[in-house]
């Protein structure tokens, strides 16, 4: 075996393919070393200290252990890190933890960027490079862990990109954190943000780990939405309300609804009756987020009119609470990643 390999991209099935199949190693091999990486974040053989001098050679030759490096770190005034991560290439992504009592939640990137351009987010106008590989997603969770020195207890695929845009990688990095020899985080405690992907929805309720299902939402009929997201345009809400009827039938799961508030934008009366009407008959939670205000031509909307909207939602018996988010002063909340970062 003369091949070298990105170490952070293998699935449980393939460090044992490679090891027992190549290197003849017994079984165990595997999970020691899965565990040294995904359970105590060490990424340097040198320091495995249970594997013989020997190995720690070979595998240091045959298998690279290069994670993000973390070049830049701020944290916000409520605790929320926020880390600019280098890729290989020279690419930057931004990932966020967040932190809530004695829980933290790591946020993560799919893509340098996003294609999708949405009329309302910073990572949406700022362009898109590539996607990430498993390698790039999986390693964004593990140096943050190893940064925080403690067990991040959540994952979402909230940063920058559309995740169903990368719909493999993301879901081999989900299988490699999932997997109980690896990091073992359980599937409840991982989500996926979607802006409405219809074809990744579908893959979704196939896909063999039950995680939770986020959709971005933001208007509640067609002609509003393609508007604010050209995504509308290729998948319209009918054909977004059908797969999440398929994935909700598959997975039994409650879907998230993110609806940010924009002012005089989608956040009229009107509006509130028909998101309901759009969410009736689906098991539906909806996060209400006052919009950050990255984009000039949109303000947040006034705690009155938030106020009216939701009046409308409790009516109908729409379940919803009012986010409040979380490192808006150093630019970690959503919709204000950006593909480059200002070296400031
Ligand atoms: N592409 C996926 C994953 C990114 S999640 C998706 O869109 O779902 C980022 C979340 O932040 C999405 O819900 C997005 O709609 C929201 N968002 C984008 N710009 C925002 C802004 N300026 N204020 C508040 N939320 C924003
Ligand atoms: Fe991309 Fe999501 Fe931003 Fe839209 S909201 S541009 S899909 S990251």
């Amino acid at each position: 075996m003369n091949v070298i390999h990105d170490a952070l991209s293998l699935s449980y099935e393939g460090w044992n393919k490679l090891l027992i199949g190549e290197l003849e190693l017994p079984r165990f091999r595997a999970d020691q070393i899965c565990q040294w990486i995904y359970q105590k974040k060490v990424f340097d053989y040198a320091e495995m200290t249970n594997l013989s001098k020997e190995l720690r050679e070979k595998l240091r030759e045959l298998f690279t252990i290069i994670p993000p490096m973390i070049i830049k770190e701020q944290v916000s005034r409520d605790g929320t890190q926020k880390f600019l991560l280098q890729l290989t290439d020279g690419e930057k992504i931004e990932s966020v933890l967040i932190h809530h009592g004695n829980h933290s939640t790591a946020c993560i990137s799919s893509q340098v960027g996003c294609q999708l351009g949405c009329s309302f987010c910073a990572t949406g106008i700022t362009g898109f490079s590539r996607s990430l590989s498993v390698s790039e997603i999986v390693g964004q969770f593990l140096v943050m862990e190893k940064r925080f020195g403690k067990d991040i207890n959540n994952v979402v695929f909230m940063g920058m990109g559309e995740p169903f845009c990368n719909t493999d990688n993301v879901f081999s990095g989900i299988l490699a954190l999932n997997n109980p020899k690896m990091r073992n985080l359980g599937a409840r405690h991982i989500s996926i943000s979607t802006s409405g992907v219809v074809p990744g929805i579908i893959d979704l309720s196939n896909f063999e780990v039950p995680v939770r299902l986020s959709v971005s939402l933001h208007a509640p009929n067609d002609a509003l939405r393609s508007k604010l997201m050209p995504v509308n345009r290729k998948y319209s809400l009918e054909s977004l309300m059908d797969a999440l009827k398929i994935y909700q039938e598959r997975a039994g799961e409650r879907i998230t609804f993110e609806y940010i508030m924009i002012d005089k934008v989608n956040d009229s009366v009107g509006e509130a009756y028909e998101l309901a009407t759009l969410l009736n008959g689906i098991g539906a939670y909806v996060n209400i987020i006052p919009y950050n205000p990255v984009i000039e031509k949109y303000e947040r909307s006034s705690d009155a009119r938030i106020k009216e909207f939701c009046s409308v939602l409790s009516k109908l018996h729409i379940e919803f609470e009012v986010r409040h988010e979380k490192g808006t002063d150093i630019d970690a909340a959503c919709g204000q990643l950006r593909k480059t970062m200002h070296n400031d």
